[in-house]
């Protein structure tokens, strides 16, 4: 493979306007072609970017390059990437992976099959916040792990005002959108794995009807470790944050749950309270750096396609719960 990474871009979308082509030549990454549905809105995006190539062709945009970054709508990343997988590209993909279990785990088998490397945008891992919790967690000074409450609530930017709201299909609402990466954190954090979900969902005027704009919900995991999570598009004035409870201690993360490196995280024992100190970077350069590596032989995804798989799970049973009103059992756990 050439010193620089070929790529290509399927989906001339918002993320890779406003993050993935800075992260992609941040690491190095020459990105020589993307794939829209729209030619006319695909050359124009290409030209803004100084992308040499568009085309609305799938094997068209898989020639020549090394690895894809895919951010369609969630019902196509399960097509393009056993299409890239098999014309041997890396894959970074999106989340959610896809709008149904079997449509993951295909995925992920195909990139096994082909060898190439698969992994899942779930950015909030790389947060210079996160990972100062891990490590605290990983140390042990929270004792045993008790509880989490996690905010993802707020308002949608008028750019994403689209298929989140009204295209089921294509994987709408806040539980695909938003429950999945309250979920892959939660993993990250304690190295617990979610088994059972409970949720209710709501729908608060924004969304077409039949579909969540917001929903809660209480995660139970193997270790007996729960979560409550609210998720939401909603509202207008509302704090992120992600609280981890042990029995010696607390971390207390505010304004964390974004795209924008932000955030404090405060920790509470017996001896009073301290922030900890944090080391911020771009959140997407971070992790596509590892993505290169890895393919390079020298890492690992920040999140794999297994890990897209596990937080899929949960959004899904969520969403099986908030239809039948009970308690879901996550698949695969
Ligand atoms: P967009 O709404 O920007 O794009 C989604 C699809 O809609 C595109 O593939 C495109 O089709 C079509 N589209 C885009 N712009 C227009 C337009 N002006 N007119 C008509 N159609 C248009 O999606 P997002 O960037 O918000 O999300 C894409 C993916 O990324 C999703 O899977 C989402 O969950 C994920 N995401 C992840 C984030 C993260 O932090 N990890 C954050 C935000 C999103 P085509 O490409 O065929 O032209």
């Amino acid at each position: 493979m050439a010193e620089e990474l070929r790529w290509a871009l399927i989906g001339a979308t918002t993320i890779a306007r406003e993050w993935m082509i800075n992260a992609i030549r941040q690491n190095g990454g020459r990105i020589d072609s993307v794939m829209s549905s729209d030619a006319a809105r695909g050359r124009a995006f290409a030209d803004e970017f100084g992308i040499p190539r568009s085309t609305t062709s799938l094997d068209e945009v898989l020639q020549d390059v090394d690895a894809v970054y895919i951010s369609t709508t969630n019902e196509r990343h399960h097509g393009e990437c056993i299409a890239a997988a098999r014309a041997g590209r890396h894959v970074l993909c999106e989340k959610p992976l896809a709008t149904s279990y079997e449509d993951a785990a295909e995925m992920i088998e195909a990139c096994r099959i082909a060898g190439v490397v698969m992994a899942t945008n779930h950015h909030l891992r790389n947060a210079a916040t996160h990972r100062a919790m891990r490590e605290v967690i990983a140390s042990g000074a929270l004792g045993r792990l008790l509880a989490a409450r996690v905010v993802h609530a707020g308002t949608l930017p008028i750019q994403m005002l689209g298929w989140r709201l009204k295209t089921a299909g294509a994987g709408a609402g806040a539980l695909l959108d938003l429950l999945v990466h309250d979920t892959d954190l939660l993993r990250y954090l304690t190295g617990d794995e979610p088994e059972e979900v409970m949720t209710y969902a709501q729908n608060g005027g924004l969304a077409i009807e039949g579909i969540e704009d917001a929903a809660m919900s209480l995660i139970r995991f193997r270790s007996g470790f729960l979560a409550q999570v609210h998720d939401s598009f909603t509202t207008r004035a509302q704090e992120t944050s992600c609280e981890i409870h042990g029995s010696d201690a607390s971390l207390i993360a505010r304004d964390n749950m974004a795209q924008k490196p932000a955030g404090t995280v405060t920790l509470r024992d017996r001896n009073g309270e301290r922030a900890l100190d944090l080391d911020p970077e771009d959140y997407y350069v971070r992790g596509t750096r590892a993505f290169v590596a890895t393919i390079r032989g020298e890492g690992r995804p920040v999140a794999t396609g297994e890990d897209g798989l596990r937080s899929l799970a949960v959004a899904l049973a969520a969403r099986r719960s908030a239809q039948s009103g009970k308690a879901e059992r996550v698949e695969g756990s």
